[in-house]
């Protein structure tokens, strides 16, 4: 409520604010949380919770008039509608040079999520998160991450066999023939209620093509794993549809929040004011930079390091299709959540993950999102004459990743005698290059804040989200993001509480 003082106030449902409410509420302090987007606790109008993915509703974007699916085309049909103006589940974000997708509610990115739940490879870790010590993080925190979020991994025999992951055996067989390593990777999808899918035991969810505007059911979201921990302490309370605008020092010490309650078509209902003796931001990559940004900038927080804003990246993301032969199809049935991946990190720079065309016919297309080693870093800036946070992304710096992607794909196609599909992404367009699944950076470790998140220039802010990884994990994300909250949670925790 308006004029209410609370101990810790977190920004953010996603995987670093989830990580933090649970371990402050089980060290004995009181926690409430904020969140921007909706509940995701009440069913529509058709039953369920959640939109399927091929039949985007009201409920699929986050205050937009008409739908941007990353696939915006098919077989050279466009499919993007109009939808009425929702506080729905998926945001496209825009900026000039790229459009940034994130989730939206209380569980932020793990209600739209694929579930790969993947731990970098060691060797790879210096260059992920160079002042960290990846011991610590390789005895202690990947393996504490993984077990709070219900990671596991698919039974092989099963997947052998199942018609759900042909897609993911056809990409398997042409990755092996032209000699790169297949590796599978986790997920936090529950595998038997997937198997019950495919048995027709239980509701389909998977194996319905469920994902970017949620899952009902089988995905084991935050909901389901630390936000209901955290819930269960008994010391956390969330307020979603509330957007925090402003966090300045209260002159009576800690911090004076400014928070709008916003209605389902993004209006502000009431301005609310608390007090918080300590602030963690974790609104997202580019939720916490924009914030920080512009307090840094408009003098509620001038105090912030010149560094805020800066180390921003796309984890090199971008997408394409291959069209195989008629005697290569991927299946009119395909699991939403993916299984594997085709890692030519160290000799190309990308790491491809086989992912799902769940369009429930058959395509005889292969999908993939690579992760890209591109060294493009943009950088968040306010702009005072809109009034607005600019990034300053440019287009044209994803022709290194496609190079990158081009060094598995060109090889699988003149192997197999095949070619890109130039219609998913518009007009003979073979690249998805104008968007990102992976923010990553915009106040990062050990820059923007001290070894452990706590924000330069302020005592008792703090960041604990993607914005602290300086633009690249290797692999997909959440894993990695989540690590590291338990990481410096614990050492804040200890040290500052
Ligand atoms: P988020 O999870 O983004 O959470 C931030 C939360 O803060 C959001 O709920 C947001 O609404 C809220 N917020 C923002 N600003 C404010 C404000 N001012 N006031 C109040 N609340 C605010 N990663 C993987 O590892 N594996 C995958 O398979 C995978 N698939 C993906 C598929 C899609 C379609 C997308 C979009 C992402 C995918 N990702 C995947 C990425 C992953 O979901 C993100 O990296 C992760 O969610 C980021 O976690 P976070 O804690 O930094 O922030």
């Amino acid at each position: 409520p308006d004029g209410s003082q609370v101990r810790a106030l977190v920004i953010g449902t996603g995987y670093g604010g989830s990580v933090a409410a649970l371990r402050l509420a089980r060290a004995g302090v009181d926690v409430h949380m904020i969140e921007m987007g909706a509940a995701w606790d009440t069913p529509g109008p058709d039953g369920k919770i959640f939109a399927n993915t091929t039949k985007p509703d009201y409920r699929s974007f986050w205050l937009r008039t008409r739908t941007k699916q990353p696939l915006s085309q098919f077989l050279g049909f466009p499919l993007d509608k109009d939808v009425p103006v929702h506080t729905g589940i998926l945001d496209a974000e825009d900026f000039a040079g790229i459009t940034v997708y994130q989730g939206r509610g209380v569980g932020g990115g793990s209600l739209v999520n694929g579930g790969m739940a993947v731990t970098p490879l060691r060797e790879r870790f210096p260059e992920i998160l160079p002042t960290v010590d990846p011991a610590e993080m390789y005895s202690t925190y990947y393996p504490r991450a993984n077990a709070g979020l219900g990671v596991t991994s698919v039974d092989v025999n099963w997947w052998e066999n199942a018609d759900c992951y042909q897609y993911a055996r056809v990409g398997r067989k042409h990755a092996q023939r032209s000699g790169f390593p297949f590796v599978f990777v986790p997920n936090v999808y529950d595998w038997d209620y997937m198997k019950q899918e495919a048995a027709g035991a239980v509701q389909k969810s998977a194996l319905e093509g469920e994902v970017i505007y949620g899952n009902n059911a089988g995905k084991k979201s935050l909901q389901k794993t630390y936000l209901a921990q955290a819930a269960a302490t008994g010391r956390v309370s969330v307020s979603p549809l509330h957007r925090v605008t402003s966090v300045s020092p209260a002159a009576a010490g800690g911090y004076t929040v400014v928070i709008d309650q916003i209605d389902t078509t993004g209006a502000t209902l009431v301005t609310k004011t608390v007090r918080a003796d300590r602030v963690f931001f974790a609104a997202g990559s580019v939720g916490t930079s924009k914030l920080l940004t512009r307090l840094r900038a408009t003098g509620a927080l001038p105090a912030l390091s010149d560094q805020i804003g800066k180390g921003w990246g796309d984890n090199g993301n971008v997408m394409c299709g291959r069209a195989n032969h008629m005697w290569d199809p991927t299946g009119s049935l395909q699991s939403s959540m993916p299984t594997a991946g085709i890692d030519n990190w160290d000799a190309g720079g990308a790491f491809a993950e086989v992912a799902p065309l769940p369009t429930g016919i058959e395509t005889y297309a292969s999908f993939y999102l690579s992760i890209t080693r591109t060294p493009r870093r943009a950088e968040f800036s306010w702009n005072p004459a809109t009034g607005k946070v600019d990034l300053s992304w440019d287009r044209s710096w994803k022709q290194t990743s496609i190079d990158m992607a081009r060094s598995i794909f060109d090889r699988i196609n003149s192997k197999e005698g095949t070619i890109y599909r130039t219609d998913l992404f518009g007009a003979y367009k073979i690249w998805g290059d104008h968007l990102t699944y992976h923010p990553l950076g915009g106040a990062v470790l050990g820059r923007a804040t001290d070894n452990y998140g706590r924000l330069h220039g302020y005592s008792g802010l703090y960041a604990i989200d993607g914005s602290l990884i300086p633009g690249n994990t290797s692999v997909n994300p959440f894993v990695t993001i989540t690590a590291l909250a338990e990481r410096n949670i614990e050492r804040i925790v200890a040290e500052d509480f």
